[in-house]
């Protein structure tokens, strides 16, 4: 591991102006960071840790959401009474992964910033990754990618995100709330996300230096009727294969306003709106489920080792849309 500096931030702005540092990185949780950083993956020059900063908090916003404090831990968000009541397929996506240990220990921030579990990208042994020396090459392209891309991938990376609070997130429609020495900002979460293009060293469009302080659920139409379902090689401490967070607002009997959201599919969360149009103004059911499901795999490019993905992802859609419509 490359020697680094450490600084235990005080308050906000006193990480800020630790990380104003050129290679600085900041530490919370640390269930990923500190595993990249031991095999050499990660080599920041400085680490800001920000574990004592007020920034835990879960509480309702005046607009009738609900505000995720950076620093709230994986379990405290999923165990939270607005959570559970409000917003129950963030809850199940939470729980969906890691194991209660490391989930006590991950931060809602930290989750965001996650980094892929690629195998080259994890292990500088293995071979070639522009995500982790850009220009070098990509070695799951010729070799092993079953757990790879099927949208939105190019030629210089087929990694996927792998964060399941993502994609339940992006079903909300979340907003992250940013803060860099130049102040404040807001991104939703649809925004992001970056696709690899020609930077995949590039996973999201935070800034260097700035701080996420919280993420936002709006109130939402959709957040009662969902489900979120993920598809794996073993039921438990695994990363999605195809993971899918729906959500339905039915009124009067027909499906008034959808969401469908796709993971572990793509370097984002997949949100595919063609699917969820076809929805509208129909009664659930079975025909209009899997006609969504199609439109919902419709595109995607998969890889010579990772096309049972489109098959399994169609079924996932089903399986959800059917458990959200059939309610709790
Ligand atoms: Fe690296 Fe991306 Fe290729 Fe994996 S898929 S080896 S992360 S460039």
């Amino acid at each position: 591991m490359k020697a680094f500096e450490f600084h235990r931030a005080r308050s906000i702005d006193d990480a800020l102006g630790c990380a104003a540092q050129p290679g600085a990185q900041y530490l919370a949780g640390g269930t990923n960071l500190v595993d990249l950083m031991k095999c050499d993956v990660e080599r920041p020059s400085a680490v800001v840790d920000i574990n004592r900063l007020d920034l835990s908090d879960i509480e309702a916003t005046p607009t009738g959401g609900v505000m995720i404090g950076a620093l709230a831990t994986n379990t405290a968000v999923a165990n939270h009474p607005l959570i559970r009541r409000k917003y129950p397929v963030l809850a199940q996506a939470i729980l969906s992964g890691a194991t209660t240990q490391i989930r006590n220990r991950a931060t809602a921030a930290g989750n965001l910033m996650q980094r892929t579990r690629c195998r080259y990208f994890m292990d500088p042994a293995l071979g070639a990754c522009n995500k982790r020396h850009p220009g070098s090459g990509c070695a799951a392209l010729a070799e092993h990618h079953r757990e790879h891309a099927v949208f939105g991938a190019s030629r210089s990376c087929v990694a996927v995100h792998p964060s399941d609070m993502a994609v339940a997130l992006t079903s909300l429609d979340a907003t992250i709330h940013l803060r860099g020495l130049g102040g404040v900002r807001t991104v939703r979460i649809g925004e992001f996300f970056r696709l690899p293009a020609e930077r995949p060293d590039i996973d999201n469009t935070v800034r260097p230096g700035e701080l996420i302080t919280g993420i936002e659920l709006p109130a939402s139409g959709t957040s009662h009727a969902s489900w979120y379902l993920k598809l794996r090689d073993r039921h438990s401490y695994a990363f999605a294969l195809v993971s899918v967070a729906v959500g339905l607002d039915i009124r009067d009997g027909v499906i008034a306003d959808a969401t469908i959201v796709l993971g572990a599919v793509a370097a984002a969360p997949w949100r595919v709106p063609a699917a969820e149009d076809l929805l509208h103004g129909n009664p659930p059911g079975r025909s209009v489920f899997e006609a969504a499901a199609s439109a919902a795999l419709t595109g995607a490019q998969p890889l010579p080792h990772n096309g049972f993905k489109v098959d399994l992802g169609m079924h996932a859609v089903v399986r959800a849309l059917t458990l959200a419509a059939e309610g709790p």
